[in-house]
This record gives structure tokens, sequence and C-alpha cells, in this order.
């Protein structure tokens, strides 16, 4: 007998009869002598419709989180009850719980509370009594009661930071997809499915456009050592294993490719190569809460000591990015330019058997550069290497990357 938990996302609880089939892979896994935990979203849509709604009850103003948190919380509060609904009308003995009642803590930050601590004493008993436990994703309470909610896509969260509580041997988030790939199958159509990916290599590639999972949750499951699988609860093909490194990983040198669409350059010139001055413009752009992503300073020219520095952000956030730049032009001396761009795209190869094996950029650049593809800007970690090129050229550059390091082969 295993413990075994599950994670069914607003996708696959969309509608009243996927609820039905939810429950039915539940309790396939329950007759199969495990002990199961289900963790679930609110139904495809609802959480964007609670928000819709406190939107129009408050006209002008806004809603306190609070009030909020105690909403959004309803969303999976209706999935539970169905789904345990679900499994007792099969026969099965099913409870459904809140976060609170499962005895997840959290901290008092409302909408994006973070798990201060986990008692399953209770989780255990009912699972020790023969019972299924259908448990609210995305919630938890505060020392003193409040509900809370843990963020957009904190149901999986839940799921591995209950894995980890109750010591499951199991932990599979179930979703639309089949798991991880190679790249987008929609971009790449040989893209292959991955079967074991590492912690790390996880988070590169959602931090450069693989959405498979939220990735505050890769990184929970990374501390606590819980190893998941990310599945489809539409089949019953296996999903990709997401887990430690192991020496045998490291002879992949790429696992994955990742694309990221509508990117905007946003460059300043003129800029004095002193200290202070990055401080002063990303300063300013952290305090209009924009991510920045890649950075890239130009070497100095001698006769000068002028500069340019040049970072990427989502084309959505141009405008505030120049907005919250332009008072500070002025702070950083005569002749100094503010120049954006949009229309561009991020490209990103991603392996940890980069750590051991040499020329992954060349053998990227000169891949990019025989199909005519231009680079203009690149950022390295230990395990990835992003360039960035025109939107219009991202697909082809991904084939392109795709078969440079024979990834259909995989
Ligand atoms: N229902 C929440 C959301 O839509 C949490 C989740 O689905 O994981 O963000
Ligand atoms: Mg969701």
């Amino acid at each position: 007998m295993s413990l075994i938990v599950q994670k069914y996302g607003g996708t696959s609880v969309g509608t009243p009869e996927r609820i039905i089939n939810v429950a039915k892979r539940i309790l396939e896994t329950k007759e199969a002598g495990h002990q199961v935990v289900a963790v679930v979203s609110a139904m495809s849509g609802v959480t964007n419709r609670l928000i819709e709604l406190a939107d129009q009850v408050t006209g002008e103003g806004k809603p306190t989180e609070r009030e909020m948190d105690v909403l959004l919380a309803t969303g999976e509060q209706t999935t539970i009850a169905l789904t345990a609904m679900a499994l007792n009308s099969m026969g099965a003995e099913a409870v459904s719980l809140t976060g609170a009642q499962a005895g997840i803590e959290t901290d008092g930050v409302h909408t994006k509370a973070r798990i201060s601590n986990i008692s399953p004493e209770g989780v255990h008993e009912m699972l020790d009594e023969g019972k299924i436990v259908i448990l609210a994703g995305f919630q938890g309470k505060t020392a003193d009661g409040k509900i809370t909610t843990l963020g957009r896509g904190g149901s999986d969260l839940t799921a591995i930071a209950m894995a980890a509580a109750i010591d499951a041997d199991l932990c599979q988030i179930f979703t639309d997809v089949d798991g991880v790939y190679t790249c987008d199958p929609r971009v790449v159509p040989d893209a292959k499915k991955i079967d074991e990916i590492s912690y790390d290599e996880m988070l590169e590639m959602a931090s450069s456009g693989t959405k498979v999972m939220q990735s505050r949750s890769v990184e929970f499951a990374k501390k606590f050592g819980v190893r998941f699988e990310v599945r489809s609860s539409l089949n019953n093909n296996p999903g990709t294993l997401v887990r430690e490194e192991s020496m045998s990983m490291e002879s992949v040198v790429i696992r994955g490719v990742s694309l990221e669409r509508e990117q905007a350059k946003v460059t300043i010139s003129g800029v004095n190569d002193l200290p202070g001055t990055a401080g002063k413009i990303f300063g300013a752009v952290a305090e209009a809460n924009i991510l920045v992503d890649m950075i890239v300073q130009n070497v100095s020219v001698k006769q000068t000591g002028k500069t340019d520095i040049s970072f990427t952000v989502h084309r959505d956030d141009v405008e505030k990015a120049e907005a919250a730049l332009t008072p500070v032009l002025a702070e950083l001396g005569n002749g100094v330019t503010i120049r954006a761009r949009d229309g561009i795209a991020k490209l990103s190869v991603v392996g940890i058997g980069m750590r051991s094996h040499s020329g992954v950029a060349a053998e990227m650049f000169e891949a990019l550069s025989n199909a005519g593809i231009n680079i203009e800007m690149i950022s390295t970690s230990e395990i990835k290497i992003t360039v960035t090129v025109s939107e219009e050229q991202i697909d082809e550059a991904a084939k392109v990357m795709h078969a440079a390091f024979g990834l259909a082969e995989a």
C-alpha cells in the first residue's frame, strides 16, 4: 500500500462529467490498494468569474483582500464537495476538506499567502479509517482563523506541500497535457515527452516560457525533495517525473527548448559607466512592479566613458517602463535616451548536461546562423542559454534548435 497525493487542475474538473471521470480515477487508485489524498482546483473559469463578480460589486473601489480570499476559496470548496459526492455515489467513502480543515496554516498575506505549517494528523486519521480525502487546493487559514489563498495556480503548491507533510510515496499532478515536452508540440510537431527532468531544469524551462506548473511549487518540491509526476487526466499515458538530479541525467546535454513570445527590448543609451547607474535604472523599474528579464550592458566607449544598457520586458509593460524611467533619465546625465522595440521573442535551451559539456553555445549560435536567424541579445546561466530573436522567426528558431540538439530522437 502506498500513500498517494493526486492533484487535478481546473480543466480536469471543468464539467460535472469530468468530475465524475476524476472520481473514477481516484477510486481506481484507492481500489488498487492505496491511500489517496486528491487535491482539486476550482472548475475551470470559476476563479476568474469570481474575480469579475468582485469587480462588479465594488465599482470604482477595490474589494478588501480579506473578503477576496473568502470569495476565491469558494471555487475550490465547490469542487471538493462535488468530487466527494461523486465518489460517495459510486459507493466509496470520501470526505472533503477545506485547506483550513486539513490543517494548512499560512501567513496573513491575503491573496498570496505562504504556507507556514501543516498539521496533517487529521488527514492521517481519515486515511487510516479507509477514507479518501478530497482536499481543496489553493487555500489555507492564518493562525487566528482567517481564510487565505496561495496565489493563482496555488493548487499545485497545496498538493506538493501536503505530499511533503504526510510523507507521501508519490505525488501526481494531473493536467490537460501529457507531461513536459522537449518543446511546445504546437510549434515543433516532433517534440517528445520528457520521461525525467530535474527540478532545476523544470524551473528554467518554466522561467523561459514552458508553463506546465507554477514555479513556486517546483521550488517547494525541490526544497523538500518531493518527487512528482506531471501527467494527463484524460488518458493513462505515463507522464514526466520531476526529481532531484541523478548522474545519468547529465548525459543528456539539452533537455528542452523553450520559447516566449511578446517580448520587448528597452535600451537606454549614453549613460555614464559609473557606480549607481544600473541601480537607478532598475530601481525605478522595480518600483513600478515591472518584471525585467535579460539585462545586457555594453562595454563603454573609452573616450566618453558612456555605455548602453538594454533589458527585456513583456510587451505589455513597455509603456509602464518608459513612464517609470523618463524621470530618471535626467538624473543619469545629459544626452541619455530611451528606446523601446517590441516584436522580439526569447529562445532558450536548457539542460544540466551543459555543466559538464562544452560547446553548447557555439552549437546553438552556429545552427541559428546557418538558418539565417539573427541573435540580438544573449544571456546564460549554468544550465540555460537564452537568446532573443525577431518574433517572426521564433518558430523557425525553435525548430532549428530542436533539430540541432537531436531532441526528436530522445
Ligand atoms: N483556482 C485557482 C486559480 O485558478 C488555483 C488553481 O487553479 O491552482 O488560480
Ligand atoms: Mg488553475
